[in-house]
């Protein structure tokens, strides 16, 4: 990798640590889900409003380093408008991108998301870098099986 890659990777980071998106507070959320990475001691709450199957609005709140911040800001982006299953393929991808999948292939209009290919050169970040996603594939767990009314907790040390 060239240091100016690198720099670019540090730069869409810093940009959605220092204003994460999906800040604002839903009413009402009917895919919720927590997540923690004892790790690191990063914390999340994910909360969203599905309609029919679109990911209408989305909310998280990311208490963490800014590995952890960085992309659950970058999944509040990600996912809002898009159906269920599109949602559940993007966390997969980034899944795999995070842990060094050469292979695995986004939506080009979600680049920003392959700045955390950087972080495979970290390894105590990769879980940092997964938290976002993991909670919202367990968010989407939950709302298949019908739990809207409650989230369940999970983390990076049981899914990674
Ligand atoms: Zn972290």
């Amino acid at each position: 990798m060239t240091s100016s890659l690198d720099d670019m990777y540090r730069e869409v980071i810093l940009d959605h640590y220092r204003s994460p998106r999906g800040k604002k507070p839903l009413d009402k959320a009917n895919l919720l889900s927590d997540g923690m990475n004892p790790s690191c001691g990063d914390e999340l709450t994910l909360r969203a409003q599905i309609e029919g199957d679109i990911v209408a609005e989305v909310q998280v709140d990311c208490k963490g380093c800014a590995i952890s911040v960085a992309s659950a800001s970058m999944l509040a982006e990600a996912v809002k408008g898009r159906t269920l299953n599109e949602v559940r393929e993007i966390a997969q991808a980034v899944r795999k991108i995070v842990k060094g999948d050469e292979e695995a292939k986004l939506p080009d209009e979600l680049e920003d998301i392959e700045a955390l290919r950087g972080v495979r050169q970290f390894p105590v970040r990769v879980k940092c870098a997964l938290l976002a996603w993991v909670t919202l594939l367990e968010g989407l767990d939950n709302h298949a099986q019908g739990k809207t009314g409650e989230g369940t907790s999970v983390s990076t040390e049981e899914k990674d």
